[in-house]
């Protein structure tokens, strides 16, 4: 505890040099808290659970994050909104888990997350959004002595932060090398440099003894584990230079899914989303991990400009910040589509209601202008 607390004084050290309105000090929100700062659910959430409730050692540190359970009228009809909290386990519904955040500079992820949140409701299921996966990465910038920057959207400060987990959070030091837990298990020889052990997104399906990036990696999967759980979906943006800018990604198996949601996606809303298929050198990845669990999972990738080298002429942030709306909107219409594909595959009828029909409905929103 006193690590944290020691780091949670350097994080309110940063805020005070950097944030030079006093009226709210965004910086200075930590662990669950910066959540709560950044969003207000709404009618359809009905209760709100913590990671912790699935890996308890993550209780009371920066690594704890809050689990939106949004559903219908029947409340608790998905197996995840019924599993930990009286013991019961109904499993009449399907329920599909929405994270983001994994990434802590991939701001439409975390956005698309809080409209969830803010303003759908489900009907015949349950949706668990976990909207900042890794909250510890929103707490600097990705250099040693980097505090976060805020995007100010309306009423909203959202923290802009890295793609690792803040070194000074994490419980263990970086090893030489990093292999990924299933990699080490089956026995092929995938090696990453040891700062990859910070990034959720290599960590899966997570070690409940190993370091708190793992630890939290462990809580989601056990969080999949829950019976009547259909599917998953990792929100991500990425840079041009990656290839991935509007990509949706799975295991072989799941790729009816994928096609089925580009095609709506194509036809519905004239987005172009490319195909990925996704290969055991993904070891460490949500997606293929909780695959391998037989948990229908995908990336969602959309296109964030300042994951671009900025160049001399070109503030590559304020673009990125233009851009927001459209990313979002995209977000949540490849979610939407996923949603409805894997619940027909499971035979299930599940709907999302409150979605944006236009990119200007989430400008207003970004805006503040309809809360
Ligand atoms: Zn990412």
């Amino acid at each position: 505890m006193r690590m944290f607390l020691h780091k949670h004084v350097r994080v309110l050290v940063f805020a005070a040099v950097l944030i030079s309105s006093p009226a709210l000090e965004p910086s200075s929100f930590v662990g669950p808290d910066l959540v709560w700062s950044e969003t207000w659910p709404g009618p359809g959430v009905f209760s709100v659970r913590l990671l912790s409730d699935y890996e308890v050692s993550l209780l009371h540190t920066p690594f704890d994050a809050p689990v939106f359970v949004l559903g219908a009228s029947e409340k608790g009809s998905g197996a995840l909104a019924d599993s930990l909290s009286d013991g019961t386990r109904h499993v009449e519904g399907p329920s599909v888990a929405v994270l983001a955040g994994a990434h802590a500079n991939e701001p439409a992820a975390v956005l698309a997350a809080y409209w969830l949140v803010e303003r759908c409701r489900v009907e015949g299921g349950t949706l668990v959004v976990v909207p900042r996966a890794n909250i510890p990465a929103a707490h600097w910038s990705g250099t040693p002595d980097g505090a976060p920057l805020t995007l100010t959207l309306g009423g909203r400060s959202l923290r802009y932060g890295a793609r690792f987990t803040d070194p000074v959070l994490e419980s263990l030091p970086d090893p030489l090398w990093h292999v990924p837990p299933a990699t080490a298990l089956s026995g092929k020889s995938l090696v990453l440099p040891g700062f990859e052990a910070r990034n959720l997104n290599r960590v899966y399906s997570g070690d409940p003894t190993g370091s708190m990036t793992a630890r939290t990696a462990w809580a989601i999967t056990s969080m999949l584990s829950s019976p009547g759980v259909i599917g998953a979906i990792d929100l991500h943006e990425a840079g041009r230079k990656s290839g991935l800018a509007y990509t949706l990604i799975t295991r072989s198996e799941f790729m009816d899914v994928a096609v089925a949601t580009a095609l709506d996606l194509e036809i519905r809303y004239d987005l172009t989303f490319r195909l990925e298929r996704s290969d055991s050198s993904h070891a460490g990845y949500s997606h293929w991990e909780w695959g391998s669990m037989g948990v229908p999972s995908f990336l969602v990738e959309t296109y964030n400009p300042a994951q671009d080298p900025a160049t001399d002429s070109q503030d590559m942030l304020e673009l990125a910040t233009q851009q927001l709306a459209a990313r979002v909107f995209a977000q949540l219409c490849a979610l939407d589509g996923l949603v409805r594909h894997m619940a027909e595959t499971s035979g299930q009828m599940m709907r999302l209601e409150g979605l944006p029909s236009c990119v200007d409905e989430v400008q207003t929103w970004l805006n503040g202008s309809i809360l």
